[in-house]
């Protein structure tokens, strides 16, 4: 069972359309350009879910990327036996092949 959805806007992909802010104001604010900034942080409770998807489904350029559902009851507070995996610190010996540089 889902509490709702998250998403993501990527800034690089944004146009400028404004389509977005038209459809879920709560959720996007538009600067003086007409380029989308996400508001908070990017969680959206299931009573906002047709209105974020509409702006998500309508946008041009495709700058608004669903990130799967929300679903707190499954976060790590909730379920320690869930360890979270964080990618390898960069610029390490250890892991010089898994970011590409290679000397
Ligand atoms: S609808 Fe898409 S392209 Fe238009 S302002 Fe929103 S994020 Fe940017």
């Amino acid at each position: 069972m889902s509490d709702g959805l998250r998403i993501r806007l990527d800034r690089t992909l944004c146009d400028g359309f404004g389509i977005c802010a038209k459809h879920a104001p709560d959720y996007f604010s538009l600067d003086d350009w007409g380029y989308a900034s996400l508001v908070g942080d990017g969680t959206v409770p299931e009573r906002d879910r047709d209105a974020v998807m509409r702006a998500l489904l309508d946008c041009p350029a495709h700058a608004i990327i669903y990130m799967g559902e929300h679903r707190p009851s499954e976060n790590q507070q909730d379920r320690p036996d869930v360890t979270e995996t964080l990618e390898p610190a960069p610029k390490t010996e250890d892991n010089e092949a898994i970011s590409g540089f290679v000397r």
